[in-house]
């Protein structure tokens, strides 16, 4: 396997485009900004896409509060679920139509902001939902076609969504998730406000941040040449495995929840690099089973290291410098991952979290086509999935 370095060598002769990030206001209270960015991006009609559970929460009115004071009349879909469905999607689509909206604003955790994004991706393109499924060619929006404006404001730390324009949407007919995008709907502002996350229970602060952990790691494990991501990748896995812990045992610390929600958007930059098996096998578990997305990652991530690891000796020190580890092996680099695990209540096992062991071979056979499983830094047969599926579920650590 080559390292880091080689891979430079061989790469700085190749062209190579950066189009990242987006447009970003971070700051405790500057959500009170966001009627001011409505004017300025020319927005008078937006639709407020957000999941269930935070249909309630005090950050969706307060939203509202500074969006009135700005004379804008929001309008509020509140229907989608931790993992976003199709129909949801149809569902805001026509929410979206029947309101004549001319801008998305998603605020909530991972699953409003790609709830918000394929709406936008299918509601007025003139393509179907599925025509933007990564792996396809990209559906060309022609003239009289649009995609609606989108703000994203996350209030977990974090998905990483905020800055990009891919989506993961669950078929439900299949019972598989896809990753869709586009890079028309990339936000035209990320709203990063630490007071947003201050309210989140610490069980979802803990799991929405192991998820940003996870994809910290994964980015910087893809074996393809971008430094920038590289960079994002390595600042965010120090940001956020600094304030993990803290933000988790305070849930008040503005320091710690800024710290992770500016590492957790970090980590989402470095993932437009690509990811690896712990999201491909944790997608397809979630699409089965609606667990919870982070809490999935984190019990599955020691399990891939255990086998991505090995004679990627260089990237380890490189991580390990950025969690301050002096010169880790592969073996002391995922023992301290599993600390941090431990210290913030993740559990030992998918089994512990309701996955059944008879699921292995069908979820191994969908997890090896994720788009995640492509860039894994270790190509593996389906009997090394099986494998990695199983341990995750009866005993990860
Ligand atoms: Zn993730």
């Amino acid at each position: 396997m080559s390292s880091p370095v080689d891979i430079k060598q061989n790469c700085i002769l190749d062209s190579q485009d950066w189009t990242f990030p987006v447009p970003i206001a971070y700051g405790p209270g500057r959500l009170r900004e966001i009627g001011t960015h409505c004017q300025r991006l020319k927005i008078t009609n937006p639709l407020i896409v957000t999941d269930r559970g935070s249909k309630n929460l005090p950050f969706i009115s307060l939203l509202g509060e500074h969006l009135r004071k700005a004379s804008i009349q929001p309008q509020l879909f509140y229907g989608i679920s931790p993992n976003p469905r199709d129909d949801e999607i149809e569902a805001g689509c026509i929410a979206f139509r029947t309101g004549k909206h001319d801008a998305i604003i998603a605020i909530g955790g991972g699953s409003a902001m790609d709830g918000g994004k394929a709406i936008g991706m299918s509601v007025d393109s003139g393509f179907d939902l599925w025509d933007f499924e990564y792996n396809k060619p990209l559906p060309e929006v022609g003239a009289g076609r649009r995609f609606p404006v989108f703000i994203t404001i996350p209030t977990t730390a974090g998905t990483g969504a905020e800055t990009e324009s891919t989506a993961m949407v669950t078929d439900v007919g299949k019972g598989m998730k896809f990753c869709l995008a586009h890079p028309g709907m990339r936000p035209a502002l990320a709203l990063l406000d630490p007071e947003l996350t201050v309210g989140l229970p610490s069980n979802m602060t803990a799991w929405t941040g192991v998820d940003a952990l996870t994809h910290a790691i994964e980015a910087y494990l893809v074996q393809s040449f971008h430094p920038l991501c590289d960079g994002a990748a390595l600042e965010g896995l120090a940001l956020i495995s600094k304030w993990l812990p803290i933000a988790v045992k305070e849930p008040e610390n503005l320091a710690a929840r800024g710290g992770m929600l500016v590492g957790s958007c970090l980590a989402g930059v470095a993932f437009l690099k690509g990811l690896g098996f712990v999201h491909a096998i944790s997608h397809m578990i979630g699409a089965e089973y609606d667990t919870q997305h982070g809490l999935t990652n984190a019990i599955v991530l020691p399990v891939v290291l255990r086998f991505n690891l090995p004679g990627m000796e260089d990237k380890v020190k490189r991580m390990g410098d950025a969690m301050g580890l002096k010169n880790p092996s592969v073996e002391a680099f995922i023992i301290e991952i599993e600390h941090l695990l431990d210290e913030v209540g993740i559990p030992k096992s998918l089994g512990e979290i309701g996955v059944p062991a008879d699921c292995v071979q069908r979820i191994s056979e969908k997890a090896i086509l994720d788009s995640a499983a492509e860039t894994n830094p270790r190509t593996a047969t389906i009997e090394q999935v099986r494998t990695l599926t199983e341990t995750a579920i009866l005993r990860a650590r």
